[in-house]
């Protein structure tokens, strides 16, 4: 039961050789064990978990199951899930109820998939280790010392724990493909639009995607072809024809064209993460794949401009957090102004309120043009590098995060050098582009290095072949952090 894929499982419930009750009742007890130790999860209702795989073993009963139905899945604590405890990683939330759903939990649910729980996050998803959480750490299942990537930590260490099949997260500057990468499992951030972001506590709109994590590129597929649709409710939710996601796993990668930035085999990947990356390239080109090097001019810019549009979002996105509506409220005040601004100094932790103070400083009147138009000039450059690239390849391939996982409290003092593990990542988003990790072998301290796919504009099929077919032939994502088993 423990490494099985998803549609391994589907087939298990589908032969009757277990049920629902029982598989969620497996990974529940591994969630209560292990995930305790892991700190993975924020909330559990078991009553509610079970109460779902019981109707889904009543849909597989009459033969109407689809290919996730009766599968736990944990879904990031980011997501509203209607009756959830829905905190969002912050003191801020501790104590709301989601009155509704996501669209992504809403898909999950009509697709008959249960609800394992509620994972673990940094705070408002800011931050790269999870260590902003007002819950606490989460611990990297290769590593208790380690930290598991942020600020999907929770979901990433789940899957790569093994505590349940599959999860989901959030991605806005990489917080789905850098934890993939340091805790070894597979995570992968749509186009912008392709996931609606109904009821996904906001951090920075125009960069925020939701995707899956999994064991498999296939499983990723199978998620997507349940999380991507059309919804009305998000004005940024793209119109499109359903894909299948996992139309073209199995087609053969001969002569897919590779491209490598320059820019990403510089210095700052550390060397056990560039060894093991070129070993993933030429196993792809083994598999008949061929590479051409690109160039990404102004990624460099990536991380300053993200530290820009993202705050500036974010102080928008969070002065809705009062204490008026819902939430958090400070017990003691005199008036009005001062429950505002003890609820807001008492909800957040301290990296929200840097970026709240950092966002409302690079909007301000005198300082507008210099940063917050700026940066999105350069946004504009950084999304047309990529446009450039893609004329001369198929996928862009690179590392996911500059170094395996790092010690828990390493850089936690230091915001400067914990923005820069996303130095990878970030781009991606600010063009709005697909991405995913996959495991790619490990480094020095035997923490697993990831592989960076960048698909084009609409390529998550592409993307998943490629991924899938280096599975075919290598079996890291399938490998188990000791002690799991
Ligand atoms: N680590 C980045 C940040 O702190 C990205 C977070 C994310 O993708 N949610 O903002």
């Amino acid at each position: 039961m423990l490494n099985l894929t998803l549609k391994q499982l589907a087939t298990e419930l589908a032969a009757k050789r277990v049920s629902s009750v029982e598989v969620t009742e497996f990974f529940l007890k591994r969630i209560k064990g292990l995930g305790k130790t892991l700190n993975a999860f924020i909330s559990l209702d078991e009553e509610r978990s079970l109460a779902a795989a019981r109707a889904a073993d009543g849909v597989i009963a009459q033969g109407k199951a689809q290919p996730l139905t009766g599968i736990p899945f944990a879904h990031k604590d980011i997501f509203c899930a209607k009756g959830w405890l829905t905190t969002c990683g912050s003191k801020m939330l501790s104590n709301f109820v989601a009155p509704y759903d996501a669209h992504a939990i809403e898909l999950f649910n009509r697709a008959g998939a249960v609800i394992a729980g509620k994972t673990n996050m940094d705070e408002f998803a800011m931050g790269s280790s999870n260590e902003t959480s007002y819950y606490g750490p989460v611990k990297n299942p290769w590593d208790a010392a380690a930290v598991p990537g942020g600020s999907s930590g929770g979901s990433a260490a789940a899957v790569a724990a093994r505590l349940v099949p599959a999860a989901t997260g959030t991605d806005t500057g990489g917080s789905i493909r850098q934890p993939a990468a340091l805790s070894g499992v597979c995570g992968l951030k749509p186009t912008y639009g392709v996931v609606s972001r109904y009821g996904m506590i906001a951090f920075a709109s125009s960069l925020d995607q939701a995707g899956p994590f999994g064991k498999t590129a296939e499983d990723l597929a199978l998620m997507m072809n349940v999380m991507a649709g059309y919804d009305a409710r998000d004005s940024t939710s793209l119109q499109r024809e359903p894909e299948n996601y996992a139309r073209d796993l199995a087609k053969p990668v001969r002569g897919m064209r590779i491209g490598l930035p320059a820019e990403f085999f510089a210095a700052g990947m550390a060397p056990d993460v560039a060894r093991a990356v070129e070993q993933a390239i030429a196993e792809f080109k083994k598999l008949g794949c061929e590479t051409v090097e690109v160039s990404l001019p102004n990624m460099k810019l990536s991380v300053p401009v993200y530290y820009v549009l993202a705050p500036a979002e974010a102080s928008s996105n969070l002065s809705r957090f009062d204490g008026v509506r819902y939430g958090y409220r400070a017990p003691e005040y005199t008036d009005l102004a001062d429950m505002y601004g003890k609820t807001r100094a008492q909800g957040f932790g301290a990296e929200v309120k840097r970026r709240i103070l950092i966002g409302t400083y690079v909007l301000s009147h005198g300082y507008y043009d210099a940063y917050y138009i700026k940066a999105q000039k350069l946004r504009r450059l950084i999304a047309r590098d990529f446009v450039e690239a893609f004329k001369k390849c198929d996928v862009i391939m690179g590392p996911t995060a500059p170094t395996t996982a790092f010690r828990l409290g390493e850089k936690a003092g230091d915001p400067v050098q914990m923005y820069l593990s996303d130095i990878y990542t970030i781009a991606v988003n600010l063009a709005g582009l697909p991405g995913m990790s996959i495991p790619a072998g490990f480094g020095d301290k035997n923490l697993p290095v990831g592989l960076q796919i960048i698909g084009n504009y609409f390529g998550e099929a592409k993307m998943l072949n490629a991924a899938h077919q280096y599975q075919q032939a290598t079996d890291w994502h399938m490998r188990m952090p000791e002690g799991v088993a």
